[in-house]
């Protein structure tokens, strides 16, 4: 049975919603604040075959299996083979972060400077709701 992803705008949470009969027609409610109009999510990083309740962690990626993550560089490219594949853009904050990171420029350093910029968990990233709803 598939498990959807659900963005719940209104209280800027991510639900897991098992979907037994999948359609178009098929919206789910908002398990928190009853909002009808959840938006589909592509789960950025996991691809269906462990889905785990524990949040999105990168580990689980097989694509990023084996990523040595003291490698800033390899880190950099992962991530922007990741988003290439998923077809999302980075923005211009990621994108130089990224560039700064090939180039060899103190990760921690880069991430202050992101942090900074406003950018990082500031309240446009939704939390992930552990639970498993039923659409
Ligand atoms: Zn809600």
């Amino acid at each position: 049975m598939p498990i959807y992803e659900y963005l719940c705008k209104q209280c800027n949470t991510v639900f897991q919603f098992l979907v037994r009969h999948p359609s178009k027609d098929t919206l789910p409610v908002c398990p928190r604040c009853d909002n009808k109009n959840m938006e589909r999510v592509m789960s950025s990083f996991s691809f269906g075959s462990s889905h785990s309740s524990t949040g999105d962690g990168l580990e689980d990626d097989p694509s990023l299996a084996g990523l040595d993550e003291e490698d800033p560089k390899a880190m950099a490219k992962a991530i922007r083979r990741m988003a290439d594949e998923l077809g999302e853009d980075l923005g211009s904050e990621v994108s130089e972060a990224l560039s700064r990171l090939e180039a060899g420029e103190d990760p921690e350093k880069i991430e202050r400077d992101l942090e900074e910029s406003g950018f990082g968990m500031d309240d446009s990233a939704p939390s992930h709701d552990g639970g498993l709803y039923e659409a």
